[in-house]
């Protein structure tokens, strides 16, 4: 398969050539077909095999229309670096987009996230925690929420961030599209 046939905006599909990618890795031709068409998805990936990619360029192709500065994707992710690295990932492929996304991890100070968040940004990328956090606070505005990504859910779940995850995830929309991603699939 190619990345022309995956049917992704023109400049996404730019900014995928511009990072040098030949063609879509397995995960992303089984995943991005179903997330365009907007079906919730398992996805059963390791770090390593372009899965940041799987589901940033589908959201990214969702999120190009449409109005801007309400938050529309969150992604939950076990770690900070993990954040930090689908933060990179959304500012590269959406380079010719103008979608704006912030990360949101513990172990750093609350007023630049606060900041970033009181001003509308599209994508939140987040660790369970500090979101909850800033949801206390109420830096949280998910009423336009469309699209939510729980990334390395078996990580989240060994790290005990399960609780945190329910709480978040009762505070979204009920309608929306549904998007996990593991290595592995225990049963909880
Ligand atoms: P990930 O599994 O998301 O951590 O991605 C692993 C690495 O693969 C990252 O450095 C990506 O930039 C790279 N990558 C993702 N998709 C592709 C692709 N289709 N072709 C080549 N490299 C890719």
């Amino acid at each position: 398969m190619t990345f022309t046939e995956l049917s992704l905006a023109p400049e996404i599909e730019r900014a995928v050539r511009e990072a040098g990618y030949e063609a879509p890795t397995p995960i992303q031709e089984g995943a991005i077909p179903g997330i365009i068409a907007g079906r919730d998805l398992i996805g059963c990936a390791q770090t390593g095999t372009g899965k940041t990619a799987a589901f940033t360029l589908p959201i990214l192709h969702r999120l190009r229309a449409g109005a801007r500065g309400r938050l529309r994707a969150l992604i939950l992710t076990p770690t900070r670096e993990l954040a930090l690295q689908i933060g990179e990932a959304l500012r590269a492929y959406g380079r010719h987009l103008r979608l704006d996304s912030a990360v949101v991890h513990g172990g750093v100070g609350h007023s630049p996230q606060e900041e970033k968040l009181r001003r509308g940004v599209d994508i939140v990328v987040a660790t369970p925690g500090r979101l909850l956090d800033h949801m206390g606070r109420g830096y949280v505005d998910f009423r336009s929420l469309e699209v939510l990504v729980l990334d390395e859910a078996d990580r989240m779940l060994d790290m005990g961030f399960i609780h945190d995850v329910r709480r978040i995830v009762g505070a979204l929309p009920a309608r929306r599209q549904t998007l996990m991603f593991s290595a592995t699939m225990p049963d909880e």
